[in-house]
């Protein structure tokens, strides 16, 4: 036998001594990538990073964003659906990307539920309809009267199709019965940036994204996306309550792996997280920014698998009966 071989042979009974347990107990030994299928800046960087600083600590090694946007996200979810399943490529992305765009995309590059594993959800978050500064209406009546009259130069910015800023406007303009101009970006992000210079009229985003904005009275925000009012915005009304009867938009984001990642590193990757999401200081960061912190029973793997069905569930044949055609 060549020395190669006798190596490889000593390696492979070396390994087979070793419980699986421990062998996975070594992962990590290098940094993992977590694709973020959004521009740097938005909302889904911004819990990525809040989360992955923490798990990073827990497991030893770097997680590092790598932000991969484009096309709504599929651009992204797409090469991690594609990596190496060995624990090193991770996906961070949210329920536009992995379940509304199957109503919205005539051929996705992936199959959500069969090219990924869940590893565990990050958090929900509600979204809020932000305008420009200086838009003339005042409140959501005024607003929905103003898009209604302005439908040929009213613009919304979005971050592409099947993204959840995309699902929060699509559902507005389908209750609001305008077809207003879309404005696409790699991420909310730099849309944003856009909205607060007056660039385009509105956008529905994440609370995470825009509270800071609307804090500091860069933006306004005409309603939020849940049936409750937010702690952090008072005064502002929800938008079902405002008028638009039986709008409701919430975001969750979670962590998945590519499909055939190993149960020892799914379970190792979800032990790390569920560690994160128990830190006060985290929880405290996400809470005031109206992020919903999962409890450690709904942050398993199975738990994140059934969330992505339920979302498939709804929002496939809701967004297909609001009218929107598949491209
Ligand atoms: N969350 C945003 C969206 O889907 C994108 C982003 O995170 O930048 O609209």
């Amino acid at each position: 036998m060549k020395r190669r071989h006798l190596l490889s042979a000593a390696a492979a009974s070396a390994l087979a001594g070793v419980p699986l347990g421990a062998r996975a107990q070594a992962y990590p030994t290098k940094p993992i990538t977590v694709i973020v299928p959004f521009a740097a800046g938005g909302p889904t960087d911004a819990l990525a990073r809040i989360l992955c600083q923490r798990m990073s600590e827990v497991l030893g090694q770097q997680l590092v964003v790598e932000n991969v946007g484009g096309a709504g996200g599929t651009i992204g979810v797409a090469k991690a659906a594609r990596a190496t399943p060995d624990g090193y490529t991770l996906l961070f992305a949210h329920m536009g990307t992995l379940a509304v765009n199957i109503a919205l995309y005539k051929q996705l590059p992936y199959d959500s539920q069969k090219d990924l594993e869940p590893v565990g959800l990050g958090g929900t978050n509600p979204m809020v309809l932000v305008v420009r500064k200086d838009l003339p209406a005042r409140n959501l009546g005024e607003f929905v009267a103003y898009v209604k009259e302005n439908q040929k130069k009213a613009q919304y910015g979005m971050a592409g199709i099947g993204a959840a800023s995309h699902l929060g406007g699509l559902m507005l303009n389908s209750m609001m019965k305008v077809d207003v101009l879309e404005v696409p970006y790699k991420g909310t992000g730099p849309a944003l940036n856009d909205l607060v210079s007056g660039q385009f009229d509105y956008m529905v985003d994440q609370a995470v994204n825009v509270l800071p904005q609307i804090q500091a009275g860069n933006i306004r925000a005409l309603g939020v996306s849940t049936l409750k009012r937010l702690p952090q915005l008072p005064d502002v009304p929800t938008i079902d309550e405002a008028g638009l009867k039986g709008y409701e938009v919430t975001i969750w984001n979670g962590f998945f792996a590519p499909r055939g990642t190993s149960k020892e590193i799914v379970a190792r990757l979800n032990q790390a997280l569920v560690t994160a999401l128990g830190d006060e200081k985290i929880r405290t960061r996400l809470t005031e920014l109206a992020v919903e912190v999962p409890l450690p029973q709904e942050a398993t793997p199975d738990a994140l698998r059934s969330q992505l069905k339920a979302s498939i569930d709804k929002w496939v044949p809701t967004v297909r009966a609001a009218g929107v055609k598949p491209q």
